[in-house]
């Protein structure tokens, strides 16, 4: 029978916080226990700073334990595009960042120990038009040659190197970027908060956040807390409590399915590397192996009508995975799941400070490596050290116009980006 959890749930404990009082004062308050919140509460408590972080939900039921695990710090225009919008020296700035921020992830699980199947995989994009195949060509030579990278265009004759699939134009393959579980990412990441002297607190929503002359005082469910500083992580499941934050800030909900046990044969035929794989899709679908390499897990953007485990209409996602791979025909699915991804009208992930609030997210689907960077980053920033410093601080972090948290305008959004998938346009 198909589960409507997480498959990542599967292989990480729940974690049931014994309840403790919340202190009426503390250095940083943090909101939001995913990725980012976890990684600024770390980095604050080892340099000795005090930390309360305030959870809404259970710990870890958000998007950082149900996303593909795709860790490659992806940004939604293209290195290519980039020089020609921003300048060459800007570009690299951008993605110079990416590459660094992948490179910390990295570097931090194996310092820690984190045991999360963190794997250098690589990536095959394939192109979904001819015409994508074409911009495939200027792309990686713009990577290699700027950027020292060692991405590979790879023909259509060629693909099957990577993927067993005769759906694409060929693409391209990105060595650099890497695998993770990331439920249990996110577990590591906890346990490391909670050694560190971070104190977490779950089903404590913060409701509201007031200046004054001290700092800051929170709102939350179960009590006032006096902070000197605080960072908001609350990315896709942003709500209220930040209005500033609510109305740039746009949830769009992205769904995985993950299939019933294939056999290994079949496994190699599919993903020969065992590798991660995505289509180049305005409305972007990501797949991969499970880390184990029993199963195939597919996710692509969520229908609208009734979000709720369980009832979500899962029929686009199956039928578009059946069609790139042909093989999973007639293997039935083990778990279905979706969570908030977050969308800004920039297009770039954020970190900004407004009225002395740390704000980061809007990682537009790609927070696996993104969160614990600028979790981090804004940690650095309290902290008063250079390392803090972004290439994507003091850009554009506008409203969205007509905004306040309910995103009516988003059936016609997407459908329209299906159009353009569709058609090309
Ligand atoms: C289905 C899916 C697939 C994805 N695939 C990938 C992928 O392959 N690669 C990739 O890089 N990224 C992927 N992502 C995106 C990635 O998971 C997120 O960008 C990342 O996990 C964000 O981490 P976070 O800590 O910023 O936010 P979250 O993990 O979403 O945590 C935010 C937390 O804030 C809490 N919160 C909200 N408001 C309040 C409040 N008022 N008070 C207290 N707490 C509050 C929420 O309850 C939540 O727990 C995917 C996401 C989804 C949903």
């Amino acid at each position: 029978m198909t589960k409507f959890t997480p498959y990542w749930w599967e292989d990480t404990p729940d974690i049931s916080l014994q309840e403790q009082s919340v202190s009426k004062s503390v250095d940083v308050a943090i909101l939001g226990a995913g990725y980012s919140g976890l990684s600024a509460a770390i980095e604050l408590t080892r340099a000795g700073r005090s930390v309360q972080i305030f959870e809404k939900d259970s710990i870890g039921k958000a998007a950082s334990t149900r996303s593909g695990g795709i860790a490659s710090g992806n940004l939604r225009m293209s290195f290519s595009g980039m020089i020609e919008k921003y300048g060459l020296a800007q570009a690299k700035a951008y993605c110079g960042e990416a590459i660094a921020a992948r490179h910390d992830l990295m570097d931090f699980v194996k310092a820690e120990g984190i045991d999360c199947n963190y794997h250098a995989v690589g990536r095959f994009q394939g192109a979904a038009r001819p015409s994508h195949y074409e911009s495939m060509g200027r792309e990686v030579d713009n990577l290699n040659k700027h950027l020292g990278l060692d991405a590979q265009l790879i023909p259509q004759s060629e693909q099957h190197n990577y993927l067993g699939s005769d759906h694409f134009y060929g693409g391209t393959y990105r060595p650099d970027l890497n695998g993770v579980h990331p439920a249990k990412l996110h577990y590591g990441m906890y346990l490391k908060a909670l050694e560190s002297g971070a104190v977490i607190h779950a089903n404590t929503a913060v409701q509201q956040i007031e200046n004054n002359t001290v700092g800051y005082l929170l709102h939350t469910e179960r009590g006032v807390v006096q902070a000197k500083d605080v960072i908001v992580a609350t990315n896709g499941y942003t709500d209220s409590a930040t209005p500033w934050l609510q109305k740039r800030l746009v949830p769009v909900a992205s769904m995985m399915i993950a299939t019933n046990p294939i056999s290994p044969e079949l496994m190699d035929e599919l993903f020969p590397t065992r590798g991660m794989a995505c289509n180049s899709n305005f409305l972007h679908s990501y797949f991969r192996p499970s880390p184990d390499g029993s199963r195939v897990l597919y996710g692509g953007r969520a229908p609208h009508k009734r979000i709720t485990d369980g009832q979500i209409d899962y029929s686009v996602i199956e039928t578009e995975m059946k069609t790139v791979l042909p093989q999973l025909k007639d293997i039935g699915l083990s778990h279905v799941w979706w969570g908030f991804v977050a969308m800004n009208m920039d297009g770039r992930p954020q970190i900004a400070e407004h009225n002395g609030i740390h704000y980061v997210g809007g990682y537009c689907g790609s927070g696996v490596v993104w969160g614990r960077w600028f979790g981090r980053k804004a940690a650095q920033k309290i902290l008063g050290q250079p390392e803090g410093q972004s290439a994507f601080e003091g850009q554009p972090f506008k409203a969205v116009p007509f905004y306040k948290g309910k995103p009516w305008f988003l059936p016609g959004v997407v459908q329209w980006f299906r159009l353009r998938d569709k058609f090309g346009l």
